[in-house]
């Protein structure tokens, strides 16, 4: 008997769908062409949930950052040139996305998303079982720089127009927030309303619920090809065979646009690799999560354990560690945070993932014009975890044939086809 919905990637996007589809009380398989446990982007990211970042990654003045940040190999931001017409394509999208009129448009969605995505976090981590170390305690912007501090303080009033709740602190302000913390800084923006977690605990905690509830999960089985009839998506190919379905969720992170070869759609998007290291035994423990603004490092306390992530290449799917970039990290981790030298990071694993970056820094979440019955969740760049909740409830009742929030239409899959 085939699937109501056969979801296509067992990431957050892929796991939140299938537990609020199943929620509804949709048949759920979910195909992963890796083992169970293995690392994915949405396993060893930051951890942030960010409805009081409403500035795109498409935004003026990413432009030329970018190309500032090229011939720095420890920049946080790197883009190999190729001879590809993907990548030239999506550069041009990007760089027609990268004024204030399309950003100051983008900013109500990404809140009204992330708002709501909030709230089903909170919803989620208030269920028995469901224990991720949801901390609801916000995020400092921290800024070591004058200029920087401007930049986050013209913020403040669009961040009060959205509805998002900000404090602009001084130096002293963002040490009172972490005691026994040093911060060499000026100062920084804080959002109280934002949040963090672990999200390996949250992708194995979804895991286990949704297997629980009845969803059928299959690592190891890869998704190669689509079998049509007309418009319509019969089966999936995969290397175990076919596997029918009812509905189809492609949700393959940066994968996507590969797996959607053979379906009348385009999702033009590049994986935007980036680092982690996760400290058994901090020198010191910030309370709050902090992005260390110049350096573009994310900072987030998993109970005991101190997570900092960064840089963004745009490097294909290749899934190399450039050690001068994580070195970059460990360098800006320092300058903001004396008590953490080189040193501190001595031996720690690093991790990388790719984020699937659409061109315009919203989502491709929604169903698709020319396949009735395929939905799309990918797409999220920075903002994969944070809407994750939020992007399965889309998919879950679009495939109920309920009617998604307003602001879902921004973020249709064609808009690129
Ligand atoms: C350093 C770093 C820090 C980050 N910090 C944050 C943060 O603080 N907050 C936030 O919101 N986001 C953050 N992100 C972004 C976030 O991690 C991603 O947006 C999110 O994990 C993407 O999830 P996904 O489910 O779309 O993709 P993935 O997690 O990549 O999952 C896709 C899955 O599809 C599977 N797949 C691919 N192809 C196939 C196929 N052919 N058949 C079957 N399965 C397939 C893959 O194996 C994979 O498991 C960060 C990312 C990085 C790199």
């Amino acid at each position: 008997m085939p699937s109501d919905l056969v979801i296509i990637g067992a990431g957050i996007a892929g796991l939140c769908s299938a537990y609020y589809a199943r929620r509804r009380g949709l048949s759920v398989t979910v195909l992963e062409r890796n083992a169970a446990g293995a690392d994915a982007c949405s396993t060893g990211n930051a951890g942030m949930i960010v409805p009081g970042d409403f500035v795109p990654l498409a935004s003026p003045g990413m432009i030329s950052t970018g190309l500032r940040s090229m011939w720095n190999p420890e920049s946080p931001f790197y883009l190999r040139p190729r001879a590809d017409p993907d990548l030239v394509e999506w550069c041009w999208r990007f760089f027609r996305a990268s004024n204030a009129k399309r950003a100051d448009a983008a900013g109500p969605i990404l809140t009204a998303a992330q708002m709501d995505s909030r709230a089903l976090f909170v919803a989620l981590s208030e269920q028995a079982g469901l224990d991720f170390g949801l901390q609801q305690r916000g995020l400092t912007m921290i800024c070591a720089t004058p200029h920087a501090l401007e930049k986050k303080a013209a913020l403040l009033d669009k961040a009060k127009a959205l509805g998002t709740r900000a404090t602009l602190l001084d130096a002293d302000g963002v040490r009172a927030l972490n005691p026994g913390v040093e911060i060499a800084c000026l100062g920084g923006l804080h959002f109280p309303d934002d949040c963090f977690l672990d999200p390996r605990r949250l992708l194995e905690a979804l895991h286990r619920a949704v297997e629980d509830a009845g969803v059928e999960i299959r690592h190891g089985v890869s998704v190669t090809g689509w079998q049509r009839r007309g418009r319509v998506i019969r089966a999936v190919q995969t290397d175990h065979g076919e596997v029918e379905g009812k509905q189809f969720a492609l949700a393959a992170g940066s994968w996507s646009p590969r797996v959607s070869a053979g379906l009348d759609a385009h999702l033009p998007m590049q994986a935007g690799k980036g680092y982690s290291m996760t400290l058994e035994q901090p020198p010191a423990m910030p309370t709050v999560s902090a992005i260390l603004v110049e350096a573009k490092v994310a900072v987030t306390p998993m109970g005991r354990r101190l997570r900092f992530g960064g840089t963004m290449e745009i490097t294909g799917l290749d899934e190399s560690i450039s050690q001068r970039r994580v070195d970059g990290i460990i360098k800006s981790a320092g300058q903001y945070f004396p008590q953490f030298p080189a040193s501190a990071f001595a031996g720690t694993p690093v991790w990388r993932g790719l984020r699937p970056c659409s061109p315009d820094g919203l989502p491709f979440v929604g169903r698709l014009r020319k396949h009735d019955n395929v939905l799309v969740a990918t797409g999220h760049a920075m903002l994969g975890v944070s809407m994750g909740p939020i992007t399965g409830e889309i998919i879950a009742k679009l495939a109920n044939g309920d009617k998604p929030p307003a602001y879902a239409a921004a973020f249709d899959p064609d808009r690129y086809n």
